[in-house]
This record gives structure tokens, sequence and C-alpha cells, in this order.
């Protein structure tokens, strides 16, 4: 459904985008993840039309944007990093405004009220989007990507600047959208792509590190197993009994304390739950545990990891 060959954009000496090519069918949902200023918006925003590229290819449903942008962007509903609101208009005239720019011409009442309902503005539909919480807005700026009922829907970091609750419901919402959508998201959130996406595309410094399916990511994020432990008892003491737990490969002291809490970074072997054995070992002590989290990994660390398995399998 979408191609991207050998896709180029330079800004002088600087390659936003730096000859990446993947693909995606019909009804994936494929996440787009890499840190900041690593290409994620350049990428979206040559796709969808609104920036030119400096070489390669770019094409929707065997459409290319360049050649035909016309007919390849009604293929595509698009929510931009700052999604093109009309803060003055209702939700009700933005939709319809919307729904005449894109050339509409599905029956607009019944298209219209659809699109409301998937994204859930329908008690807001006559409130000035200028009065909405930035969690409407962004769900009206999915319900703009929808009008139309393109069958591509790509996002462009929807969940940033959004509080846990939004984040959570624009996922579900993300999600099912995937059920009858080929949708691409990206994210500099890694475990955005692991709740939402089938498979994930890395791309670190406008290259692609990675593209495989969510489990073989997620398998290798989780061969690593940290932990912040946080015990009442003398500093050196605890750290050696931790260290003495087999299983256990380093115990570094943070030297955060919490009044009579150290804070303790386990990292334990792969494969290993060295929860329990650390808890008997510090009862044994009547060192009392008063904080047990498990840490994920940064997306540097991902990239690092992801980046040293490639090697070694050549
Ligand atoms: P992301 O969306 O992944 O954060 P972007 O695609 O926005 O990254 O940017 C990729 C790189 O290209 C960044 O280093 C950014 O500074 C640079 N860049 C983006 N737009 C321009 C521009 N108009 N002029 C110069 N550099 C740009
Ligand atoms: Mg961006």
């Amino acid at each position: 459904m979408i191609e991207i060959n050998h896709l180029v954009k330079n800004y002088g000496s600087k390659f936003a985008v730096d000859d990446i090519s993947f693909r995606v069918g019909e009804g994936e949902i494929v996440g787009f993840l890499g840190p900041n200023g690593a290409g994620k918006s350049t990428t979206m925003n040559i796709l969808t039309g609104y920036l030119s590229s400096t070489s390669g290819e770019a094409k929707v449903g065997g459409i290319d944007i360049l050649e035909n942008p016309d007919e390849a962007k009604k293929l595509i509903g698009f929510l931009p990093e700052q999604p093109p609101l009309y803060i003055d208009m209702t939700v009700n005239e933005y939709l319809n405004f919307v729904y005449e720019i894109k050339g509409c011409r599905l029956n607009r009442e019944k298209h219209l009220e659809e699109v409301r309902k998937v994204t859930k503005i329908e008690d807001v539909k006559n409130r000035l989007i200028r009065n909405l919480s930035k969690g409407y807005r962004q769900r009206v700026g999915i319900a703009q990507a929808l009008v139309g009922n393109p069958p591509v829907i790509i996002f462009d970091e929807p969940t940033v600047g959004l509080d846990p609750k939004q984040i959570i419901e624009i996922r579900n919402l993300i999600r099912s959208l995937g059920k009858n959508h080929t949708v691409i998201l990206s994210t500099h959130i890694l475990s955005e792509v692991q709740s939402v996406c089938d498979r994930i595309v890395i791309i670190n410094e406008g290259k692609i590190i990675a593209d495989e399916r969510t489990e073989n990511i997620t398998q290798v994020v989780e061969d690593n197993r940290r932990y912040a432990v946080k015990v009442a008892g003398p500093q050196r003491e605890v750290a050696a009994a931790l260290r003495q737990i087999p299983g256990v490969l380093s115990v570094e002291i943070t030297g955060e304390r919490e009044l009579d809490s150290y804070v303790y970074r386990v990292e334990a072997e792969k494969g290993v739950d060295v929860r329990k054995p650390v808890f008997w070992a510090m009862a044994e002590n009547n060192w009392p545990i008063t904080g047990l989290e498990t840490l994920g990994m940064n997306l540097e660390e991902v990239f690092t990891k992801i980046v040293d398995r490639s090697e070694g399998k050549k």
C-alpha cells in the first residue's frame, strides 16, 4: 500500500532523510520509531505530499506522490505534528470545511456523524475548537484525517503533549482504526509502538536501522532485566548481599537516598527473574525493601542492542 524507495532529503549538507526504503502492506499498523531529529516528520511530510524529496520515490496505492499528488493524497488521511485546526470554528464547522476542501462525495451528514462517533467528539460538535482540551483537539485532528474515509492514515507523534489518560484513549482509537485502515504512526516512545503496532521501523539519523515485527523488537528489549531496588540497610553490606544472589550480573550503588533507604541498580541475567531471591536475601538480614521497580530501556539503549545484535549476526 505504501512504498518508499531510496528516499533522500537534504538541507545543504544536512541529510534529514538519508536513503531510506520500506514498504507497508494493506491493513498493517506500522510504527515509525526514532528519537527527535531522526527524520520521522520529514519522511511523513514527503509521503503525504507536504514536502518534496531531494531524490527517491514515495508511492501510495501504487500512485507516485510527486507525479500524481492529487490522486495520491485522496488515499491518505494525515495528522501532522501540528494539526491544522482553525480554532475559531466549531468542531462541526471545521469538519464541514475539511469535507469541502477534500472534495468529499460521501453523504455529508451521515459521514461526518460517523467520523464524530468514531473519534468520540459528538458531544463537543458545537463547541469552538479554541475551547477544547488538548486531548479533544487531538481527536478533532484525527477526525479531520478520517474525513473522506481514506484507506491510509498517517499519524505524526499523535500523543505528544497529552496526559496519561488521553494517551491511552488515543492509542485505543488508533488501534481500532487499524482494523479497517493501513496505518503509519511515528513516535519516539518505544512502549507506544509496542502497544499499538504490528511492525516497527526504527529510524536514527536519517537511516533505517531495523524493520521487524514488534515481537522481535520486544524480545531484544526484554533480554535485559534491570531493577531499581530500594533497601533500608547498610549500603555496602546490602550491595554485597545483592551481588551474592544467583542470576545477578551487577549491582550499582546509585547514591540516591530516601530516609534510611539507598537505591541500588541491579542487572539480572537474561531469563532470570531475581525479584523473589532479592526479597528473601534482604528479609534474611532484616533489611526491608522499600521500593522495587523494573527499569525500561531508553531508546538509545534499544538502538545499541539492536545494532549490536545485527552486527553479531554477520
Ligand atoms: P523528527 O520528526 O524525527 O524529530 P525531522 O524529520 O523533523 O525529525 O528532522 C530531521 C532532521 O532534519 C533534524 O535534524 C532537523 O533539524 C532537520 N530539518 C528538518 N527540517 C529542516 C529544515 N527546513 N531546514 C533544515 N533542517 C531541517
Ligand atoms: Mg517530528
